[in-house]
């Protein structure tokens, strides 16, 4: 694993926990020799990230839509930050350069990103690992409702349990990189049933 997808929000959230957490993380990518992937702005938790990774001599690459360069405030101080021309290429990018996916709390674009590559996952679009850092019980509403749709047989518990759920940074790290994807995708084992 070479480098690690970071989604998280362009706020910094009601608690100064979340600022700890978005700071422990990105020290622990650097620890981990693992370049950061992010959205590229400046502002929130993702701003947060990228300033401690790159506090810490790692890597940060940020991919931003030229209509949000202004709004989100892409940040100058990276290694890399690629301008695309809209949200379809950041999220393709996004994906293409990294070897794993890791939701922050954050807010509908935090959602919307993990479950994008949750789906993209559960269809064998990759097979690269997809994660919720649950600081604080933040996604533990999130967690409900996906069981809720296990138990009410709208997800299967295979694709459950493809979404990797750490409290701990340092214990996420290495569970990514100790991920092995399940062998089948969605369709394959739905005609394997019938
Ligand atoms: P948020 O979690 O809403 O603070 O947003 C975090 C990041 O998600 C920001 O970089 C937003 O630009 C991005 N974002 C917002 N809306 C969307 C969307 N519809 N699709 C993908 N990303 C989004």
């Amino acid at each position: 694993m070479k480098a690690v997808c970071v989604y998280c929000g362009s706020s910094h959230g009601a608690s100064p926990i979340y600022t700890q957490a978005a700071q422990t993380f990105g020290r622990a990518l650097v620890a981990a020799d693992l370049g950061l992937v992010y959205g590229g702005g400046k502002v929130g938790l993702m701003g947060v990230i990228a300033d401690t990774v790159m506090a810490g001599g790692g890597r940060a690459i940020g991919v931003i839509p030229e209509l949000l360069v202004n709004k989100e405030v892409g940040h100058e101080g990276l290694s890399e930050l690629h301008v695309v021309p809209d949200m379809h290429h950041r999220k393709k990018m996004m994906a293409d350069l990294s070897d794993a996916f890791v939701a922050l709390p954050g807010g509908a674009g935090t959602l919307e990103e993990l479950f994008e590559v949750y789906t993209w996952a559960q269809l064998g679009y990759h097979h690269k690992p997809v994660a919720v850092l649950n600081i604080d019980g933040f996604y533990d509403p999130l967690i409900a409702l996906l069981r809720h749709t296990v138990s009410e047989g709208f997800m299967r518990q295979t694709y459950f349990d493809l979404l990797q759920i750490e409290s701990d940074p340092a214990a996420l790290i290495d569970k990514l990189q100790r991920y092995r994807a399940p062998a089948q995708d969605k369709w394959s084992s739905a005609r394997d049933n019938v």
